[in-house]
């Protein structure tokens, strides 16, 4: 799967340019010069940002100049490897040009902006103006035996030679090729391995499958079986394997060495004739690459993940990526959408803050029929939130067996008390706990006891879930309890939608605080008798718990 583009723009001007193109990609991220304009994440360093994508194989939609680009990506066009798209887009949306990444179809991408924009992409690749199709980028589920020796075909192509296809080339339908059935060039769809001839282009179609018993020998063995059957290794499209091997790690690691799909069958799936065997392995052949992954079915998966506080730029990147993968999000509406933008695609099955377990147990089913399935919480998963009520409903006795198949991971976020705590300096520098003040699912006399202790034991305490409607007199009893063990210039810190449009930071002494001044979208800073104030260069505070601890305190 390629990754979602960034839009990198400079300034303000630029904007309302990327959002149109933005809405063509929706996962796409603007990234905008720090301080000159409000985009989706923030940057300082123009060059810096666009090398760094570069580098991370991220396509690069840049609304400036193409000359800035070209000079800012200069110093990493001599090092090999992959190229992502690179495009440069006037910022009134009047001119798209595709700059690198030819084979990474950069082309289509200019083409894709240009008709949103409603203006032409300046193509300048002779090939594709002339016959309409890149024959080097063949579309997925495609391959090109040997770039070198294409290179050399298309000049030939375009120096006046006719082609002929031989095979099944779907997407070339609709090309301007100077096709002829007697043309002396052609193209090859095949899965057979040769050392393509000087007149033809060969192309392997993702078509085959291997069928295995077990991991042992693999993936050497696989080569073997392709390489003695004649078959092309670019033509495999996965590996298929008996369900009951779905948590089988070898297996895993030889279907990623191999970078085939793996693809799980019972004894009731239907599945193609056997072109090959040898000692056990067998390949079958699909008849297009299309069917190819559609056979059987793939181990499913099921993340929980953390969003950060809401800021898009405090999101990770391995969120990102299970975010821009999934085909199934489950949360309370307001993270879901936090979420956004998703694709249409993208099923969003949302329900009320309270249905956790029934909420875990669905991720479960989704993810044991074969989906991509994400849970979402904000800050972290592992926070009063997610991941536990999803390891709760897999403990249960009811669970059935293939929950256990599926592939579950956790992914971290920015919890809200660590989003607060950096808003304000450094109020957690030192020991501290982490305290909901939710009785819903705990005795109120265990919330006390805990408060009670940890006054005790000076540590700084954040309160989550400080008061709801529904609870409305519980934070005055705490406070009343942390009063018994702080003085009334103990700092405390309030920080309010932390990291959302409305954000409000508050430092006020434990002796003002009030339970009017909270909110259930509020998350409170209890300091340490350590932590302290200093004033601002703004005018404003920072507050910070220092590391070492009085000897005597
Ligand atoms: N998993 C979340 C916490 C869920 S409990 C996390 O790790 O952050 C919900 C409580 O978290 C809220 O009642 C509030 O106290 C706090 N909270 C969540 N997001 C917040 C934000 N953006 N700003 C301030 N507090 C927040």
């Amino acid at each position: 799967m390629t990754s979602s583009p960034a839009l990198v723009i400079l300034g303000p001007s630029a904007l309302a340019t990327a959002r149109r193109i933005q809405a063509l990609y929706p996962q796409a991220v603007i990234h905008g010069l720090r301080d000159r304009v409000e985009a989706d994440a923030a940057y300082d360093d123009f060059g810096d940002t666009l090398r760094g994508l570069y580098r991370s194989g991220t396509p690069i939609i840049a609304l400036c100049a193409a000359g800035i680009v070209i000079r800012s990506l200069a110093p990493q066009l001599a090092s090999k490897g992959a190229e992502p798209p690179v495009l440069a887009v006037a910022e009134d949306g009047s001119a798209v040009v595709p700059l690198l990444g030819g084979l990474g179809g950069v082309n289509r991408m200019a083409r894709e902006i240009a008709m949103r924009l409603q203006v032409s992409a300046a193509i300048t690749t002779s090939g594709e103006l002339r016959f309409g199709t890149c024959l080097l980028d063949p579309p997925s589920g495609y391959v090109l035996a040997d770039l070198e020796q294409g290179k050399r075909f298309v000049s030939d192509l375009l120096g006046g030679e006719n082609l002929r296809i031989d095979g099944d080339a779907p997407w070339l339908d609709q090309s301007k090729l100077p096709l002829a059935e007697d043309g002396r060039r052609t193209l090859h769809i095949t899965p057979l391995q040769r050392a393509a001839r000087p007149d033809e282009l060969l192309i392997h179609p993702r078509s085959l499958l291997v069928r295995v018993e077990g991991s042992e020998g693999l993936p050497a063995r696989v080569h073997q079986l392709l390489e003695h059957s004649g078959l092309a290794a670019k033509a495999l499209a996965a590996l298929l394997a008996p369900a009951t091997l779905m948590t089988d790690k070898a297996l895993a690691n030889a279907a990623r060495e191999l970078n085939v799909a793996l693809r799980f069958i019972t004894p009731y799936t239907t599945l193609p004739a056997a072109i090959a065997q040898l000692d056990g392995l067998q390949v079958l052949q699909a008849q297009s690459p299309d069917a190819a992954q559609a056979i059987g079915r793939p181990r499913g998966r099921l993340s929980v993940i953390g969003l950060g506080p809401g800021a898009a730029e405090h999101l990770t990147p391995a969120v990102r990526r299970a975010l821009d993968e999934a085909q199934d999000l489950l949360g309370y509406e307001t993270y879901v959408r936090m979420a956004e933008p998703l694709r249409d695609d993208q099923v969003r099955h949302c329900s009320d803050n309270r249905e956790e377990l029934q909420r875990a147990r669905h991720a479960f089913e989704l993810a044991a029929s074969g989906r991509r399935v994400v849970v979402v919480s904000s800050g972290d998963p592992g926070v009063f939130a997610m991941a536990a009520a999803v390891l709760e409903a897999l403990e249960e006795s009811a669970a059935p067996a293939d929950w256990h198949a599926v592939e579950l991971q956790v992914l971290p976020g920015v919890s809200a008390a660590l989003a607060t705590a950096a808003k304000a300096g450094a109020p957690l520098g030192h020991d501290f706990c982490l305290i909901s003040l939710s009785d819903n699912l705990k005795p109120w006399a265990v919330i006390e006891s805990r408060l009670d202790h940890a006054g005790a034991a000076d540590l700084a305490m954040a309160f989550y879930n400080p008061i709801s409607k529904a609870r409305p007199w519980q934070l005055g009893r705490a406070l009343e309890i942390v009063h018994t063990h702080r003085t009334p210039d103990t700092v405390v810190v309030l920080g309010r939608d932390i990291g959302r449009p409305a954000e409000a930071l508050r430092v006020v002494s434990l002796g003002e605080l009030t339970p009017e001044m909270v909110d259930m979208r509020t998350l409170v800073i209890i300091g340490s008798s350590q932590t302290r104030r200093l004033p601002r260069g703004d005018g404003g505070e920072w507050v910070y718990t220092p590391r070492s601890y009085p000897q005597n305190g």
